[in-house]
């Protein structure tokens, strides 16, 4: 008998090298709506990526507003620039076009250019009424999996963030094109590449969600992702490495999406408040004490994805074999190596215990003394 459940996801999905140099003949035909709103950040402007998708959707027809004001960790007020900006050129389409970051406002900008709702009143989940104008997302990091989640994260104060979830939020068209991510440098390859095989394990292992298709696009995220970490880190002109991350942390992206996320990310996003580390690194930190954490109820779980990428068959050999592959891929390890005080730690724990959400889908429940041995694990 199958256990009831629901998958969600976004419209269509493109996989196309270089199709950033063609998105105005593909948005064109998908699309009568001729006003873009292109949402990304300075550095993608200034690095000149962004240059070839203006002149290709200026000569489709389009009138393109660009808004390069997105951080990362963006705060409200990016949000409300990003719709000023779009309400006074009249905006009737959204492209989210960079990192999470990017995607991330973008969604919200689809949703507030179409509607008189107050940003504030969007915070929680299914609170956005009505529609949004069409959005399209194109990803430039293969990490975050926001092109193909229903999740925007905003920081509303000093370290607290606030979620917005909503169908809405789910784009009408997708496009990986992985020359987009050439250019990324080892440090952050690694980075966002572990975030998004954590988004896979997490969705494999979640308590409530967890169900035979995010199941089926978790491993093969996992298998893409860990057969192609190294390569992509090492070697970042290699393009089979460079497709494989980003098809992989889309599917991730699909899977969490479903069968959300628990303690790795709880534990991660105080590391990000307070020490403004980004976010694929700070979950790459937490992974392993928080795999070591959760064997008690994981273990036959992680016995099947230890199989599935070669490591061997005990729960342990998945650790260790995540671990080597960390280890090989550059990215630091220690919290004490990214800046993060002996002294913070308690603070950290206390902020943890806030992620009430998604330490729910944890296997193992996390109390804040656990939350404080977890972190000093990772010191
Ligand atoms: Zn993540």
């Amino acid at each position: 008998m199958m256990q009831d459940f629901t998958f969600d996801a976004p419209g269509a999905l493109k996989i196309e090298w270089d199709g950033a140099r063609r998105l105005g003949g593909l948005l064109a035909a998908r699309f009568s709506a001729r006003r873009a709103l292109l949402v990304t950040d300075a550095p993608l402007v200034r690095l000149g990526v962004i240059a070839p998708a203006l002149a290709t959707l200026e000569e489709a027809g389009f009138r393109v507003s660009v808004f390069d004001g997105t951080v990362a960790d963006p705060p409200e007020s990016a949000a409300l620039d990003c719709v000023a900006l779009g309400r006074t050129a009249g905006a009737d389409l959204v492209i989210g076009f960079g990192g999470g970051s990017s995607l991330d406002i973008a969604k919200l900008a689809a949703v507030l250019l179409h509607s008189d709702q107050p940003l504030a009143g969007l915070y929680g989940i299914d609170k956005v009424q009505g529609g949004r104008l069409p959005l399209v997302q194109v990803p430039t990091t293969a990490g975050t999996g926001s092109e193909v989640t229903n999740i925007t994260i905003l920081t509303t104060g000093e370290t607290t963030k606030m979620g917005v979830v909503a169908p809405q939020l789910y784009a009408d068209l997708v496009l990986l094109d992985a020359a987009l991510t050439l250019g990324l440098p080892p440090g952050q390859t690694a980075a966002t590449g572990i975030d998004a095989m954590v988004h896979a394990i997490e969705a494999y292992t979640s308590r409530h969600k967890k169900n035979p298709l995010s199941d089926l696009y978790a491993r093969e995220a996992l298998r893409l992702l860990a057969a192609n970490l190294v390569t992509a880190c090492t070697d970042g002109q290699n393009r089979p490495a460079r497709e494989a991350m980003l098809y992989g942390a889309c599917l991730a992206g699909k899977a969490f999406a479903n069968s959300p996320v628990g303690a790795v990310h709880a534990l991660a996003y105080p590391l990000g408040g307070r020490y403004h580390l980004p976010h694929g690194l700070t979950n790459a930190l937490m992974l392993g004490p928080v795999l070591r954490h959760n064997l008690p109820a994981a273990a036959p779980l992680y016995a099947e994805l230890g199989a599935l990428l070669g490591f061997g068959a005990a729960a342990t050999d998945f650790i260790a074999g995540m671990e080597a592959l960390m280890d090989r891929s550059g990215a630091p390890r220690r919290l004490r190596d990214v800046g993060v005080s002996a002294e913070s730690l308690p603070v950290l724990a206390a902020d943890a215990m806030l992620q009430t959400r998604l330490l729910g889908n944890n296997p193992v429940p996390v109390t804040e003394s656990d939350a404080l041995a977890l972190y000093r694990a990772a010191f």
